[in-house]
């Protein structure tokens, strides 16, 4: 985010907040629907956010970034309508219909769309905490410290959280991506958190090396790893999706209430 935007827009400039607002609504819209599980409630969060934005932008004083502050005041609208629904059906992933496609051949766009369905439902099944983990910082691509930051803890409960998170998503996700695989030994290591600690950068050169070696002799991880791979490019791309019309009339009606208070 440019601070020069930033700025203005704490000044009262209008068309500032637009940009502002329209920049993080999208990610806040997918945040929504992600952990409250329900369209309705998903427009209520982005509109209670954009709307703490607009009211609070001129005390926000840059100690965290920008997004970490914007998912903060998400959370708290989301925490709100999240209580007491819990038994709450999944919200349909209608998402995936509207992925962008370009240079995809049809086999490929089917295989996306099928993984981002497989994906949607394996997130549906983890716990809100290991589910808001992955969205922050695998689909909306928040670093860590960011991410970290916009839910409360420090950088290093984030990642431990984040390892196991990845690896119950790679669980959830072996009868899809790794049907064939024979099962690891009780030899093997804790494949799929080892490998997002190699991600995330907090592996040593001998311990990266010790697991590569294990990688060569054993299909079974190697397989694990491909398939983490590949589940994290999907997260990925479901930050993709083109932006919905109710989001952009969501920022419309918080810039019109933010003129009004000028
Ligand atoms: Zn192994």
């Amino acid at each position: 985010m440019d601070d020069a935007l930033l700025e203005r827009a704490k000044q009262g400039d209008a068309d500032a907040m637009a940009l502002v607002l329209g920049e993080v609504a999208p990610s806040v819209h997918r945040f929504g629907l992600r952990m409250c599980r329900s369209d309705a409630d998903a427009d209520d969060v982005l509109q209670d956010t954009l709307l703490a934005v607009t009211t609070h932008l001129r005390d926000f004083e840059g100690r965290s970034s920008l997004t970490s502050w914007v998912f903060t005041l998400a959370r708290t609208a989301c925490a709100r309508r999240r209580r007491g629904l819990k038994n709450a059906p999944p919200v349909a992933d209608d998402a995936a219909a509207e992925r962008v496609s370009e240079g995809r051949s049809p086999e490929q766009e089917a295989s996306a769309r099928e993984l981002s369905a497989v994906l949607g439902s394996a997130l549906e099944g983890l716990s809100d905490e290991y589910r808001e983990v992955l969205v922050l910082r695998d689909i909306e691509g928040l670093s860590a410290v960011e991410a970290a930051a916009a839910i409360g803890v420090s950088v290093e409960a984030l990642k431990s959280r984040l390892h196991r998170a990845r690896s119950a998503l790679r669980e959830a996700l072996r009868p899809v991506l790794e049907p064939e695989q024979s099962p690891t030994t009780a030899q093997c290591p804790a494949i799929a958190e080892i490998f997002s600690q190699k991600l995330e950068g907090e592996l040593t050169k001998d311990a990266c090396a010790v697991m590569e070696g294990h990688l060569t002799t054993c299909p079974a991880c190697a397989a694990a790893c491909d398939a983490l791979r590949l589940a994290l490019g999907a997260c990925r791309s479901e930050a993709s999706a083109t932006v919905r019309p109710a989001v952009q009339a969501r920022v419309r009606a918080a810039v019109a209430s933010f003129r009004s208070l000028a």
